[in-house]
């Protein structure tokens, strides 16, 4: 393999695939993209409930980080799933399409973040969308991803549709992509046919014979080399051996939002006092990179209900149905984590909702293995935090690139996060008891009625509250003394290196973070190629 290249792209997720794919379609541009995990050929990548269903907590697929105990959830630690594959994380994930609000993207603009306000980046969105059926005056129609609507969702998906709007009094939204979020609506899926429609398979396999770019699999990045302050490459491990290659023009980092920050810091750009205490020579002083983690904090409010559920069919028979109705019809329970989607106020005076609400067709108990299925048909709704306000932090275990990192979540440090979480649970509680649900409503399981107040609440949602699985933050853009990477994604401080991926959101935004992932992935690769004329 040749050593050097004008760009090498670390990470093929949701970012790093359209950077790569974007750097080399001049058929020109050198481009060399290094990939930790295996290539996505399994049936576990391709078959959307499969993802995260077998690919959570296999070493073959995910990172599989584990937090340390969060003084803010009662010590809970949780697992952290990342994906390590072709595609990172958009080949395990639960392929929900969220774009976020026009609110989220004009606050980023406020924060100084020039280029990214709303207006800036609706085209950038539909410039990496494909709608399914060409239907949708809000997507993009030729882009790499193809966007749906979730196929042969579950029946009750169209209660909870009713049942929102009944108890929020907003009509049901048939796109919360466009310009109104609020609302519920069936959920809009990265899928074709029903199939999973990754990063890798929407950049990385038509791009793949271009005879610029290469793709190399089981090739871990250790760290940055510099010369001074200019980064002139990457350190990586490749059939089992520690190799330097060097980019003429930049070093891309798209490892995620737990991988970049990490290279970062054992790169020399960090905390000094932390490096020092490692060994790492500094490059660059900057003690925010790895704070400002942020997440999507979640619970689950569950219930009973008349109507045969997803957990249900975790047998041979139920396999074999949803198989076939999979490959003969497309979709099906196959296809999806989450058919139902809602936006909502807390407070109807607020401009944007503050609230995601999903339905999950399946019940389950939360055990100290992992989920077990309920027995009986059960439904659940899982509220969470949109622009939550709670930052954790990430720090280097060691020197050793091969150590994962510390991470503190904190993820209900700010007292605002749990007030909307316990909002959440109300409303939850209340779309449950609404006159759409009652046919089918056979009691409530968790909480059960024991839970009342705000307080009987606020420590149910302190003992239940999870990761919505959309770490973000960790190497923030800005242009204030807490950015780890400016408006247009280079690191601070340094030369030739930027981070392209979900680690330079400067604060989450309203759903689920991996359109915006790949948009930032989109718009770093433009940015690189205007600098580089
Ligand atoms: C289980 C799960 C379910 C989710 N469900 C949804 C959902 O339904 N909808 C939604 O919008 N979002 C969802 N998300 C979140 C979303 O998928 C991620 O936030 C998004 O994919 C992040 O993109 P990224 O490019 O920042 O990182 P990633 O996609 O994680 O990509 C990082 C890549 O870098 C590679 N890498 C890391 N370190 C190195 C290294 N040192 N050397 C070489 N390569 C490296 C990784 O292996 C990986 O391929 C989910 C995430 C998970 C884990």
């Amino acid at each position: 393999m040749q050593t050097d290249w004008d760009y090498i792209v670390v990470g093929s997720g949701s970012a790093g695939a359209a950077v790569a794919s974007r750097l080399s379609e001049d058929g020109k541009t050198q481009v060399l993209l290094l990939e930790a995990g295996r290539k996505d050929t399994s049936i576990i990548y391709k078959v959307p409930i499969l993802g995260p269903m077998i690919g959570l907590k296999d070493k073959n697929s995910d990172w599989g980080f584990k937090t340390e105990a969060d003084p803010s959830r009662q010590g809970r630690i949780d697992h952290w799933p990342r994906g390590k594959v072709l595609g990172g994380s958009s080949s395990i994930n639960g392929t929900i399409y969220v774009r976020g609000n026009r609110g989220d993207y004009d606050h980023w603009r406020q924060l100084g973040n020039v280029g990214w306000s709303y207006d800036d980046m609706v085209p950038v969105f539909k410039r990496l969308e494909r709608n399914e059926d060409g239907a949708s005056d809000v997507y993009g129609k030729n882009g790499a991803v193809v966007v749906s609507e979730t196929r042969g969702p579950h029946p009750l998906t169209k209660v909870f549709v009713e049942a929102v709007s009944e108890v929020t009094g907003c009509p049901p939204n048939p796109d919360y992509n466009g310009e109104v979020q609020v609302g519920a609506s069936v959920a809009h899926v990265t899928q074709k046919n029903g199939w999973r429609y990754s990063t890798s398979r929407a950049y990385l396999a038509p791009a793949r014979h271009r005879a610029n770019l290469k793709i190399v699999t089981h090739a871990e990045v250790a760290r940055v080399v510099f010369e001074g302050k200019v980064a002139v490459g990457v350190e990586a491990r490749i059939d089992g051996e520690l190799r330097v290659l060097r980019a003429r023009r930049e070093v891309l980092l798209s490892a995620g939002s737990i991988n970049s920050p990490k290279l970062l810091m054992l790169s020399g750009i960090g905390d000094p006092a932390k490096l020092g205490q490692f060994g790492i020579p500094v490059v660059h002083a900057n003690p925010w990179v790895g704070r400002n983690l942020q997440e999507h904090p979640a619970f689950q409010v569950k219930a009973l209900v008349n109507v045969k559920t997803s957990n249900m069919e975790s047998n041979v028979a139920g396999y074999i149905k949803n198989a076939a109705w999979f490959l003969l019809r497309g979709g099906g329970p196959a296809s999806h984590v989450l058919p139902g989607i809602s936006f909502v106020k807390s407070r109807p005076e607020l401009e944007y909702p503050d609230l995601e609400i999903q339905f999950v067709a399946f019940g389950y108990d939360t055990t100290e293995e992992g989920l077990k299925l309920l027995d009986r048909p059960a439904i659940t709704l899982q509220p969470n935090v949109n622009r939550s306000r709670s930052r954790g932090r990430l720090e280097l275990r060691s020197g050793r690139w091969q150590d994962p990192p510390v991470i503190h979540p904190n993820m209900l440090g700010d007292p605002y996060d749990l007030e909307v979480l316990v909002a959440g649970g109300k409303i939850s509680r209340q779309i449950l008891r609404s006159r759409a649900f009652a046919p089918y409503l056979v009691g409530e399981y968790q909480p059960d009625a024991s839970v009342q107040t705000d307080g009987q609440w606020a420590d149910y949602v302190r003992q239940w509250t999870t990761p919505g699985h959309h770490p973000c933050g960790t190497c923030k853009m800005g242009v204030d003394d807490q950015a780890v990477v400016d408006p247009r994604l280079r690191v601070v401080g340094v030369d030739r290196l930027r981070v392209i991926d979900s680690a330079i959101i400067p604060q989450i935004t309203s759903g689920n973070i991996n359109a915006i992932s790949i948009a930032i992935g989109e718009k770093g690769a433009q940015m690189v190629r205007e600098d580089a004329r």
